[in-house]
């Protein structure tokens, strides 16, 4: 999973992440410990099939209509709804925007009672004569506010339906060993793409072919009334697809440089991994500024929801392009392999996070990668992208009480955790900072090798193995150790480990370096920050004023003991005016310009609530803004982002 890189750090989007982060804490609180209400699973074949309808025709109007059946014999009935969502490393599954539930048996109503302490587990007696429950309720789809699959899923041209949503699912049972045939009613006109495959099809309605609950999962579908579908490797033995939906026509067509792009995306990843873990797969792109803005990986597919202009406007283009080949990477990194205790035999199972520095750092890492050797960058705007992430990680204050091992341990709250104070409390930052950490690996394993070897190959041995095959293999940090000595042998465990559960001011991670660049600051932005700083109307001077404030003048973060905090601010105050005149990004940055040359501080009116002070920050060091560039040795961010031949 990954946010898309426009929401986080939105006063908008804090807000979004408060609201849901009750339900969050909640769903926590309940499953800690011995798992209070929950049935140990067994790996047997469950009897019958489940069969679900889901009726999207008031789709528009944010109402999916479900009506499931699921074969059950007479006796107490634990039924579970999806908790912990796979690729959101979290118990996120969004029970709440569920109503309207009836459960009948030969046509009476079955009475059902939720556990006190597991709000995803409901109990009922299946009366005598009964061979199966009909489970009818509707799920409210969402509009402002959740996060990732319980954003806003719908607009009045487009669905993006995740079927964890919509289906209760049989305790007791390994979830591989429950089948059940879904099938969908979409808006007349409508087209849709899935990873599932067709049986029949009637009017505006599809049945699929049979499958297990757990590919069902990890099948989600889109569908619009706008709708095109590109074949990404023409040529290639297994189908490659591209589906776009958006809110309008002229929103779904790639350039011929585009295509060609995505279709260089898909050979040199398969160089890459040597091997691929699906029968087809497709990408399930959603193209609006009304839905969530985020993808989430499958085996066979990715849902990626993405801003309307994505592929209409080339700032908008490379700022977003690294978030398709990210979810592609994990149907290698993340499904095929993954951490042992990430899997899990339902899905009502705590899941633990202390790997997620592998499955989405490195993950994150090679997105960078393909997205250069791909194309969609130039080698200047990955360096533009890796200063970025360097500066931001070297500016986490937070780094003195929470290791970069912690931020991965306590994923559940690292993926809420809004409110301001990002430098301070630290986020989800094995996803960055696990970008560094595998750059730092990449480049030591081709030094100490002397050029011969590279995470090239410890991708071929780690995950270019059971071609086909979208069986899960699990592994533990161990066995990450043991690839990288099979590539390079070095005392792997005590690299990875000083990283990982390093405190203190300094960033672990030293691979730009060793790739032959240094990080340093100047007056003017690289071209990523400032076409992020263009899209998001909002200021960005982290490592100079310290501080990073909305249009709004709404202040999102403070650099702990910063010359902003210092002088008295803090994430939630609002910027009125700058120096005696009305507030703006710009005029905010020229105080901080002109400061550089004056003794005079920058004076800034700001409102707290319905306060209003003046604070003066005492700061000369005018503007700062990331940039590598070149030192001594060889230049192995260059020889690393070179396409595979
Ligand atoms: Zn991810």
């Amino acid at each position: 999973m990954r946010a898309g890189r426009c929401s986080p750090g939105e006063s908008g989007f804090v807000k979004e992440v408060r609201s849901k982060l009750l339900v969050v804490a909640l769903g926590a609180a309940f499953s800690m410990g011995a798992q209070a209400g929950h049935v140990p699973a067994k790996d047997l074949p469950y009897p019958g099939m489940l069969t679900l309808k889901v009726d999207l025709t008031d789709a528009p109007k944010k109402i999916f209509r479900v009506h499931e059946t699921i074969p059950a014999t007479p006796g107490p009935f634990t039924l579970y709804y999806p908790q912990w969502i796979p690729g959101e490393h979290s118990p996120s599954g969004p029970i709440d925007n569920l109503a309207g539930l009836i459960i009948t048996a030969n046509g009476k109503r079955v009475p059902w009672r939720r556990d006190l302490r597991d709000m995803y587990t409901l109990h009922l007696d299946v009366p005598a004569g009964a061979k199966q429950l009909d489970v009818q309720f509707q799920f409210l789809s969402p509009g402002e506010g959740g996060m990732f699959g319980a954003s806003a899923s719908s607009t009045p041209n487009l669905v993006d339906l995740e079927f964890n949503q919509v289906a209760f699912y049989p305790a007791g049972y390994y979830t591989r060993q429950i089948k059940i045939q879904p099938s969908v009613t979409l808006p007349r006109g409508w087209q849709f793409a899935t990873a599932m495959e067709e049986q029949s099809h009637t009017g505006a309605s599809t049945t699929f072919k049979p499958l297990s609950f757990n590919n069902f999962v990890d099948s989600p579908l889109v569908a619009g009334e706008h709708f095109n579908r590109v074949d990404l490797d023409p040529k290639g033995d297994v189908p490659v697809h591209l589906n776009v939906v958006a809110d309008e026509a002229d929103q779904i067509k790639l350039t011929d440089q585009q295509l060609k792009q995505h279709r260089e995306l898909i050979d040199q990843t398969n160089k890459l991994f040597g091997a691929h873990h699906y029968a087809h797969y497709d990408f399930l792109l959603t193209l609006s500024d009304h839905t969530g803005h985020f993808g989430l990986e499958h085996h066979q597919s990715s849902d990626d929801r993405l801003p309307a202009n994505m592929l209409t406007d080339d700032k908008s283009y490379t700022l977003m392009a690294s978030l398709m080949p990210h979810e592609y990477v994990h149907s290698w990194c993340g499904k095929f392999r993954r951490p042992a205790k990430l899997w899990a035999p339902d899905f009502n199972t705590v899941e633990e996070d202390d790997l997620l520095w592998v499955y989405e750092g490195l993950t994150d890492y090679w997105a960078g990668v393909l997205t250069t050797r791909s194309g969609m960058w130039s080698t200047e705007q990955y360096r533009d992208s890796m200063a970025s992430i360097a500066a931001a990680m070297s500016a986490r204050t937070g780094r003195d009480w929470r290791s970069l091992q912690d931020t991965a341990d306590a994923a559940p709250l690292t993926y809420y955790g809004g409110g301001g104070w990002g430098n301070y409390r630290r986020g989800t930052d094995f996803y960055p900072e696990g970008q560094l950490l595998w750059l730092d690996v990449d480049t030591q394993i081709r030094q100490l090798s002397g050029g011969k070897h590279s995470l090239d190959d410890f991708a071929r041995a780690f995950f270019g193995r059971d071609n086909g095959s979208y069986v899960t293999r699990t592994y533990t940090f161990d066995d990450v150790v043991s690839a990288l000595n099979g590539v390079q042998p070095y005392d792997w465990k005590s690299f990875l480990r000083t990283r990982l559960d390093y405190t203190g001011d300094e960033l672990p991670e030293h691979g730009i370096e060793h790739g032959g660049w240094t990080l340093v600051y100047t007056d003017k932005p690289n071209a990523e920050d400032k076409a992020a700083e263009g899209l998001r109307h909002n200021v960005s001077l982290a490592y100079s004023l310290g501080l990073s404030a909305a249009k709004s003048g709404n202040i999102y973060d403070v650099q702990w003991n910063g010359p902003a905090f210092v002088a008295g601010l803090v994430p939630g105050l609002t910027i009125v005016a700058v120096n005696g005149k009305d507030y703006s990004p710009e005029a905010l940055k020229d105080a901080v310009t002109l400061a550089k040359t004056s003794k005079s501080p920058v004076e800034l009116l700001v409102k707290n609530v319905d306060v209003y002070r003046t604070i003066k920050v005492d700061y000369h060091g005018g503007l700062k803004y990331p940039h590598l560039v070149r030192a001594d040795g060889k230049d192995l961010l260059t020889v690393i982002t070179t396409p595979r031949k």
